[in-house]
C-alpha cells in the first residue's frame, strides 16, 4: 500500500468537488482527471477506499482486506478501471465460473460452467451439480427460462416479490434452495431471500449468465484491496494534478435549491467548485445535506443496512486445498483461502477469511465466541482441522456493509443528476439497477464524470 502523500489545500478551487474517497469518488476522479478536468477529492477518514480496504496485519505481514470481496467478468466498469489504473494483473479471472459447495454430509460438488457461448455454459453447469438429484437439476430450468422471458427492469410482479416467493413460483424444491440459490442470493445480495428484491436478483442472474461467457466468472482480487483497487488510482490522479485530501471532511451543507455556490469544510476552509459529486453512502447524506429533500431525496429512511462479518484465522497446520468454497448448513457462507490467494500455500501459517453476509444474528457477538464458532465449523467441514491451532485471529464487523435490497427499494434509489444543477450524486446506493456492489459503486463514479464533464464544458 503506498503512504498518502502530505498535500494541502490548494489555493485556487478545482472544477468538480468530489466528496467521498470510496470506490465511487475515486472511480470518478480517474475518469475526470483523464478527460483534463481539475478535481480536488476529499476524503474524511485517513484511509481512502471506503468499505473497500486492506492493512497489513503486523504479527504476519499478511494484507488484510476489511471483508473478502470477489467480482465477476460481469464487472465490466470496474474491470475497465483497473485497467486504466495499472492494476488488471492483480487479479485473477476464472476461465469458467467454478465454485465448490461442501455439505459435511456429502462429498464437494463443483459448480462450473463449460466452454461454450452463454447461456449455454451455465445451464449444463446446473445440470451436473452433482449434490442435487437429477428431476430437482430439471427444476433449475424453470429458473433458467424465466431469466430469459423476464425483463427486471419492467416486470412488476417481479419488482414486487421477495425472491424466496420467486423460487416457491418457480416450484424449487428445497434441495435446490439450499444447494444453490440461497447461497448465491445471500452472497450476490447480502442478505436472506426472504428479504430481497427477486427483480434485483434476477437482474444480477442475467448479467452474470447471459451475455458473454467470461460474465459469469469470479474475479479475485490476487492482492489487499486498497493495492488492487485504490493505490493505482491514487498513483493515475495525482500524476493528472488531482488533488486528494484525507482526513478532510465537508461540513454539513445548507439548503440549496438551483446551484451549489460554496462548500465549507469542517476544517473552516471554503471550496468554490464549479460542480460536486457527492460520493458519500447513503447512511452519510443526513449527515451532509440538511434537507435531502431539496435535493431530491425523499426516501432515505427506506435504505437499511445489512451486516457482513469477517473472521480471520491464521493456523499452524494448512488443512484446506481449495482456493475458496462456500459452505452449505453452516452460520458461515464462505471459506476463502488467503495463503493460497496470495501464492503462498506452501509457507508458514494458514490464513483463512471466513465470510459470514447479512450477519444480523452474529454481529453483536463476541470476538471470541465468534473465532470458537469458525473453528467448530471448519472441523465439522474439514475433519484435519481438529488438530490444527488458531495462531492469530482478527473478527471484522462492517455493520453498514450494504444497504439490504429489499422489494420496493429501487423506486428510492436517486438518479445521479439532482434538481440542484451542479450537484450530482454517486455512490452503490444510487440508481445503479445493480445491489451495492464494487460495479454500482464504479460505475456510478463514471457517470457521474461523464455528466459533470458536459456540465463543466457547458459553462465554458
Ligand atoms: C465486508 C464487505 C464485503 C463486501 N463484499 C463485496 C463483494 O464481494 N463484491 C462487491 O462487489 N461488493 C462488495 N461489498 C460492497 C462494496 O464494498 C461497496 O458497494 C462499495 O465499496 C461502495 O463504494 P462507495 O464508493 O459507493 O461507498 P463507500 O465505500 O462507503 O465510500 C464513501 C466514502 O465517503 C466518505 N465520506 C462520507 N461522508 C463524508 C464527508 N462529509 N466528507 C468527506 N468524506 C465523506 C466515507 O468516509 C467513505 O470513505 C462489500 C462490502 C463490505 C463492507
Amino acid at each position: 500500500m503506498v503512504e498518502q502523500q502530505k498535500v494541502k489545500m490548494p489555493s485556487s478551487s478545482p472544477d468538480v468537488l468530489i466528496i467521498g474517497g470510496g470506490l465511487a469518488g475515486l472511480s470518478a476522479a480517474v475518469e475526470l482527471t483523464s478527460r483534463g478536468i481539475s478535481i480536488l477529492l476529499l476524503e474524511q477518514k485517513q484511509h481512502l477506499g471506503g468499505r473497500t480496504y486492506s492493512f497489513v496485519h503486523p504479527e504476519t505481514g499478511d494484507e488484510v482486506d476489511n471483508g473478502q470481496h470477489l467480482m465477476m467478468g460481469c464487472y465490466h466498469s470496474t474491470l475497465n478501471y483497473l485497467e486504466t489504473i495499472g492494476r488488471s494483473s492483480l487479479v485473477e479471472i476464472q476461465s469458467n465460473l467454478s465454485i465448490i459447495f461442501r455439505d459435511p454430509k456429502k462429498r464437494p460438488s463443483l459448480f462450473q460452467t463449460v466452454s461454450l457461448p452463454a447461456p449455454f455454459n451455465v445451464l449444463v453447469g446446473l445440470l451436473r451439480l452433482e449434490n442435487i438429484s437429477f428431476a430437482h437439476r430439471l427444476a433449475l430450468l424453470r429458473v433458467g427460462m424465466e431469466l430469459i422471458l423476464k425483463n427486471p427492469d419492467t416486470n412488476k410482479h417481479l419488482q414486487s416479490i421477495t425472491v424466496a416467493e420467486w423460487l416457491d413460483e418457480l416450484k424449487q424444491p428445497e434441495e435446490n434452495k439450499k444447494y444453490l440459490w440461497d447461497i448465491i442470493a445471500i452472497g450476490a445480495l447480502n442478505d436472506s431471500t426472504d428479504r430481497i428484491s427477486a427483480a434485483l436478483f434476477v437482474k444480477v442472474l442475467k448479467s452474470a449468465f447471459f451475455g458473454s461467457r467470461l460474465n459469469s466468472s469470479m474475479v479475485i482480487p490476487k492482492k489487499g484491496l486498497s493495492t488492487v483497487l485504490v493505490d493505482g488510482a491514487v498513483e493515475y490522479i495525482q500524476q493528472r494534478g488531482g488533488i486528494i485530501l484525507t482526513n478532510t471532511s465537508v461540513k454539513r451543507i445548507p439548503d440549496i435549491t438551483t446551484q451549489i455556490t460554496s462548500v465549507e469544510l469542517e476544517s473552516g476552509d471554503v471550496i468554490t467548485p464549479k460542480a460536486v459529486i457527492s460520493a458519500v453512502p447513503y447512511f452519510d447524506i443526513p449527515r451532509l445535506f440538511e434537507n435531502p429533500g431539496t435535493i431530491g431525496l425523499t426516501g432515505m429512511d427506506q435504505f437499511i443496512s445489512s451486516p457482513i462479518v469477517t473472521i480471520h484465522v491464521w493456523f499452524d497446520a494448512h488443512f484446506m486445498q481449495e482456493q475458496f468454497v462456500a459452505l452449505i448448513n453452516s452460520p458461515i457462507h464462505w471459506v476463502f483461502n488467503k495463503s493460497k490467494i496470495y501464492g503462498r500455500e506452501d509457507e508458514g501459517l494458514m490464513y483463512l477469511a471466513m465470510v459470514v453476509s447479512g450477519a444480523h444474528n452474529l454481529v453483536e457477538k463476541e470476538k471470541d465466541e465468534l473465532i470458537t464458532m469458525a473453528h467448530h465449523e471448519l472441523k465439522r467441514f474439514y475433519p484435519s482441522a481438529s488438530i490444527a491451532k488458531v495462531i492469530h485471529s482478527l473478527v471484522i464487523k462492517e455493520k453498514r456493509a450494504t444497504f439490504s435490497p429489499k422489494v420496493g427499494l429501487e423506486q428510492f434509489r436517486p438518479q445521479h443528476k439532482t434538481p440542484v444543477q451542479n450537484l450530482f450524486l454517486a455512490g452503490d446506493w444510487t440508481d445503479t439497477k445493480l445491489p451495492a456492489t464494487i460495479e454500482g459503486a464504479v460505475q456510478s463514479g463514471y457517470e457521474c464524470a461523464e455528466t459533470a464533464d458536459k456540465f463543466i464544458k457547458s459553462k465554458r
